[in-house]
């Protein structure tokens, strides 16, 4: 299938300002493009033009006292190689980006790319969820929204993830089950706890990977509570009773 068939125009801006504008047009159908790994085979047929993010100084990772905060072209693995990032909740982060995509794919995939592309079982964005990430999106004006309430918009760019510092009592998990090692997850879990209130995650259970807030709960509760809460679907990885199951059990080993 041709890729890309109608792409007329490939635009390097250099200021958010001017790619705000491309991707404003009307009359010509302008999205971004971070490395291209999902757009380039997936893109809706009618896409004129593209918008490179590559020269905007998006690429950065900061950490202050109020966490981290990552630049939408970061690719994946420059965020793997970061010192800050490794430590970052015991290292929940770190073992999400290794699930993601193999060392050629997380080269080239940048962070908002990642985000906008992933699919159900997306570790990266069960990671962020359970870690209450923030998303800083420009359309008309700057806009912060927690991850989890987030939904993409046409001429919306992504321009930072901002994950709050976690206290030391915080303690963090993520668990999954995949076909092998190195398989994307069939069912994946990532949990944040900070004394009674735990940030529960799951992929590979819905459409987008889903969140829940859980208080004063045992990890047994938990997973009975998530069994009753999920209605995962069948498809030629596994059945849904497979991943209802599966969601159980990794999240007692999230939370034990
Ligand atoms: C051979 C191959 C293997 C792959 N293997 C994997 C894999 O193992 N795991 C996996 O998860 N994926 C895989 N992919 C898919 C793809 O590479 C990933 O989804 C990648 O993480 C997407 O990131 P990107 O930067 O390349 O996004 P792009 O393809 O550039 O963009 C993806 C979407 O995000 C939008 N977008 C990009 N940046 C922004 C922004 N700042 N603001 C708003 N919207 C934005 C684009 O318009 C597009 O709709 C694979 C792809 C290929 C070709």
């Amino acid at each position: 299938m041709p890729m890309l068939r109608e792409l007329t125009e490939y635009h390097t801006p250099a200021t958010l300002d001017e790619a705000l504008k491309l991707l404003r047009r009307r009359k010509i159908r302008t999205v971004p493009i971070g490395g291209g790994g999902s757009l380039v085979p997936d893109a809706p047929r009618d896409v004129q033009a593209v918008v490179d993010l590559s020269k905007l100084g998006l690429s950065f990772i900061e950490a202050d006292e109020d966490g981290l905060s990552l630049g939408a072209t970061t690719t994946l693995q420059t965020l793997l190689d970061d010192q800050r990032v490794k430590a970052y909740a015991g290292g929940v982060l770190l073992k999400a980006l290794r699930d993601t995509a193999g060392r050629n794919v997380r080269e080239s995939a940048t962070l908002a790319g990642s985000i906008v592309a992933a699919r159900g079982n997306s570790p990266l964005v069960t990671a962020l969820l359970a870690l209450n990430a923030q998303i800083t999106t420009h359309a008309q004006r700057e806009q912060t929204a927690p991850l989890a309430e987030w939904i993409p918009s046409n001429g919306a760019l992504i321009t930072r993830l901002s994950l709050p510092a976690l206290p030391a009592e915080a303690r963090a998990a993520y668990e999954k089950v995949a076909r092998t090692p190195a398989d994307l997850p069939i069912v994946c879990v990532a949990a944040v706890q900070i004394g009674a209130v735990v940030r529960l995650a799951l992929g590979g259970v819905a459409e987008r990977p889903i969140v829940m807030r859980l208080m004063d709960i045992t990890p047994d509760q938990a997973a009975q509570h998530v069994q009753q809460a999920i209605y995962p679907a069948t498809d030629y990885f596994a059945s849904a009773a497979y991943r209802r199951e599966m969601a159980g059990v990794l999240v007692k080993r999230a939370l034990s």
